[in-house]
Parts: C-alpha cells; sequence; structure tokens
C-alpha cells in the first residue's frame, strides 16, 4: 500500500456537512486522536486532475496559522482526488446569523466581536501577501466558543475566482467589489475589505446589503446605495471593461438611513470599507484601529490583571452570547 493511501485512511469519514463552491465537505475523525476534522473533497476534472499550481498553492496555505484561519492540517493528493483536511469547526455564520439572530439579526456586541475577528484574519492574510476573494457568510466558520475563522483562504488563488461551483450554481454576487464587477484584473486586498463591509451591515440588519442577481444588476445596486461614479468622482472609470455610459446616475444615501441599527462610529467604520474606489478603502490594519473597536485597545499590561477565562461552555453552543475577552483574540498593536 503507497503512503497516501494509509494516510487517506487515517481519517474515519462521517456525515456530509454541506457543500462549497469547490468541494464537498464531510465529518471527519482522526482515528488515532479522535480529534474531529473537516475533510473538503475537492472536484476535479476527471480529464485534466489537480493542476499543480493548485497543488503548490493549497500547499503554502498550510503555513498560514492564525487563530482566525481555519487551519489546514493536511493535503492529501490521489490520482483522482484532493482531499483537504481542515480543524473542525460548529458551522458557519450563514446557519449562525438564521439560528440565532433575530430575523438574521445579531445583538451589536457579536458583532462587533465578529467583525474584530474577520480583519484579525483578514489583516494576517494580507500581511501574507495573501487574498481571499470570495469572502461570504457560508465561508466564515464559527465555533461554540464564538469564535470566527476564516476558511477557503486560498483556494481562489488556486483555482481561480469562482463563476460557477462545481454543481454548476451561481456563485453568489453579493460580496463582490464594485472595481471587480466593473472588470478589473488589478484588484488587491482592498477587495476583501468590501466583502467584510457588506457582511457587517448583514450582521446588523439581517439581510444583504446588495442581493444582486447579474453581474449588472449587482453594479447597479451598489450604485443605488453609494452613488454612481463619474470620471470626475473616479478617474480612470471608463477604462474599465464594464464601464457604461449610460448608467442611470443615482445620489449617494447616507448609510445611517439604510442601517439605522448601527452606532455613529460603526458608520463610519462602514463607510471606510464601502469606498467604490479601491485605493480609498480602509486598510484592515486600519480598520482594527478603528475607534469603533476601541474597547479591544486596551493596553497590553491590562492583561496581565485578568488571566484568560474560559469563555464558554462548550455544551450550550450558539446559545450563549458572551462576547470574547480581548486576550483571547489576540491584542492588536498596528
Ligand atoms: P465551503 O466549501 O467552505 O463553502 O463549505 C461548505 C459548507 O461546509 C460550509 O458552509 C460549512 O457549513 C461546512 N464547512 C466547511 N468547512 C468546515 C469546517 N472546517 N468545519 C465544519 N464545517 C465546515
Amino acid at each position: 500500500m503507497d503512503g497516501k493511501r494509509q494516510h487517506h485512511s487515517s481519517f474515519q469519514q462521517l456525515e456530509k456537512l454541506g457543500e462549497g463552491t469547490y468541494a464537498t465537505v464531510f465529518k471527519g475523525r482522526n482515528r488515532q486522536t479522535g480529534e474531529f476534522v473537516a475533510l473538503k473533497e475537492i472536484h476535479l476534472d476527471s480529464e485534466e486532475g489537480t493542476p499543480s499550481t493548485a497543488i503548490r498553492e493549497i500547499s503554502l496555505m498550510k503555513e498560514l496559522k492564525h487563530e482566525n484561519i481555519v487551519a489546514l492540517h493536511d493535503v492529501i493528493h490521489t490520482e483522482n482526488k484532493l482531499m483537504l483536511v481542515f480543524e473542525y469547526m460548529d458551522g458557519d455564520l450563514k446557519k449562525y446569523m438564521d439560528n440565532n439572530g433575530e430575523r438574521g439579526m445579531l445583538k451589536p456586541h457579536i458583532v462587533k466581536s465578529f467583525m474584530w475577528q474577520l480583519l484579525q484574519g483578514i489583516h494576517f492574510c494580507h500581511e501574507n501577501r495573501v487574498l481571499h476573494r470570495d469572502l461570504k457568510p457560508q465561508n466564515l466558520l464559527i465555533n461554540n466558543k464564538l469564535q470566527l475563522k476564516l476558511g477557503d483562504f486560498g483556494l481562489a488563488r488556486a483555482f481561480g475566482i469562482p463563476v460557477n461551483t462545481f454543481s454548476n450554481e451561481v456563485v453568489t454576487l453579493w460580496y463582490r467589489a464594485p472595481d471587480v464587477l466593473l472588470g478589473s484584473r488589478t484588484y488587491n486586498t482592498s477587495i476583501d475589505i468590501w466583502s467584510a463591509g457588506c457582511i457587517m451591515a448583514e450582521m446588523f440588519s439581517g439581510r444583504p446589503l446588495f442581493p444582486g442577481t447579474t453581474n449588472e444588476d449587482q453594479t447597479i445596486r451598489i450604485f443605488r446605495i453609494m452613488g454612481t461614479p463619474t470620471e470626475r468622482t473616479w478617474p480612470g472609470l471608463s477604462q474599465f471593461p464594464e464601464y457604461k455610459a449610460n448608467w442611470q446616475m443615482y445620489a449617494t444615501q447616507p448609510l445611517r438611513n439604510i442601517l439605522p441599527q448601527i452606532d455613529e462610529k460603526g458608520i463610519d467604520l462602514l463607510q471606510r470599507m464601502l469606498q467604490l474606489r479601491p485605493e480609498l478603502r480602509i486598510s484592515a490594519a486600519e480598520a482594527l484601529n478603528h475607534e469603533w473597536f476601541a474597547e479591544f485597545h486596551q493596553p497590553a499590561h491590562a492583561q496581565q490583571h485578568h488571566p484568560q477565562q474560559p469563555m464558554m461552555h462548550p455544551h450550550r453552543g450558539y446559545q450563549q452570547h458572551t462576547v470574547p475577552s480581548q486576550n483571547v483574540y489576540g491584542n492588536y498593536q498596528g
């Protein structure tokens, strides 16, 4: 028996957890340690096999270790299958909002904790020059300690920005940045910040901010709220492949009118994340330093007097809405 097969069988495959853009996800158990894992079986074109670039990209992800990134334990490559072994998480943000939100709306202190963790994860990846490119509530995973971790980091790089899922469902455009919708190929870290802004609005309101159906519809929905850009407000706009000279001109709506649930500082941060022009969007590092997160910015020495508490009862799962203490997620020093 070859090494790969032995390796494969060191995990017992349990129930199916879900289907993602690239993969079917199963719960699994490490036969040696008893530890639960998520087994992600990547669907490969049977003709072509796994592109070696994809394997290289994914193997790099094993080095990307952070408490707000779902850990990739192993990559198992057999003749016609690619199996990624991830740390097991209890659910994703979409399910969490459906099950725990009041009509999908989360409590403000939960939103703040999730945004802090989301931006920590994004910041770490951006520092390591990895973009996510497809952030959405379904691939933000949450465990019963209310830790939030980013899943699927790097997969878009390995396989390309998804257009369709393997089952040919259309990939959601709701979190896609306007520059990407306009056909930019020189997008950068700012595309993940746009997605984070959309997710923040959705956690507060319980509804997606820009639920578009097509590329065009998605773009127009963004303009209806953020205002239609012009060559004057966005120099170079007319050079984008998807630029239309006959866009309906919409005035900018104040976000506080659309999202009355959000406090003033939160609106200020959101405004900075949802800038149409990518170069004006706030970075993850700056966002973590924003005063909306002031309560997470206590000086490091304060921690010594407050040793880390066990945060939550592991069996009560999502019922418990405790704000994780700041030292659990690390003290951001920008
Ligand atoms: P994805 O391909 O990441 O979109 O995964 C599809 C679904 O499988 C997600 O929405 C989750 O519900 C579930 N899932 C993915 N990764 C994990 C994991 N590490 N632990 C538990 N469930 C997961």
